[in-house]
């Protein structure tokens, strides 16, 4: 079985405009209760992110889907592969920072849309989330540390941010140095 795509804003140094144009789209809401076109949305994320082994999450419009929905593991960040049951992943509906505390901390980002790029981004360790789960049911969650992260990585992606929209340094492979050079020249 074919994986579901993945669109990035570039793939082998040549830049994706068409899927650009779709990652850079604001999300909309999804209305609760669920109706069927959103329950089917809300399904492929959730599906899309279970059959990678190299996502800690992934957020609706990565797979075309300009929806606020977004799917992360949310515990054995280090086991390898893919998360294969329910409970090790968070599946967060129209999700809403609500509280944000603690000194922004540094950390090293990767994202499927932005392939072979790290970026050194400063994310709140401490966040809290009101949210609809996979149900339509309301729910208040805190995230800590490298999970807050993740959640504020995802979220980005509703709002069409993406990790090379920072300010950070960046960390490529030295063989794709001259195409991200003038990447990050153009912006
Ligand atoms: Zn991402």
């Amino acid at each position: 079985m074919s994986k579901t795509k993945v669109l990035a804003l570039w793939r082998d140094e040549k830049m994706n405009d068409d899927e650009a144009r779709i990652l850079r789209t604001p999300c909309a809401e999804i209305p609760a209760p669920f109706g069927p076109d959103s329950r089917r949305d809300i399904e492929l994320l959730l599906e899309a992110f279970l059959e990678r082994e190299d996502a800690l999450g992934l957020a609706a419009p990565q797979i075309g889907v300009s929806r606020r929905v977004i799917a992360f593991r949310n515990r054995n960040f280090d086991k390898k592969g893919r998360v294969n049951n329910a409970e090790d992943c968070d599946v967060l509906i129209n999700p809403r920072i609500t509280q944000a505390r603690g000194e922004p901390v540094k950390g090293l980002e990767g994202c499927l849309s932005c392939p072979d790029l790290q970026m050194e981004i400063d994310r709140f360790p401490d966040i809290k989330v009101r949210a609809l789960d996979r149900d339509g049911r309301k729910i208040n969650r805190r995230y800590n540390d490298f999970l807050a992260r993740i959640v504020q990585h995802e979220m980005d992606h509703l709002d069409g941010k993406l990790i090379v929209d920072y300010e950070g340094a960046a960390y490529v492979p030295e063989k794709n140095k001259n195409f991200f050079d003038r990447l990050f020249k153009k912006e």
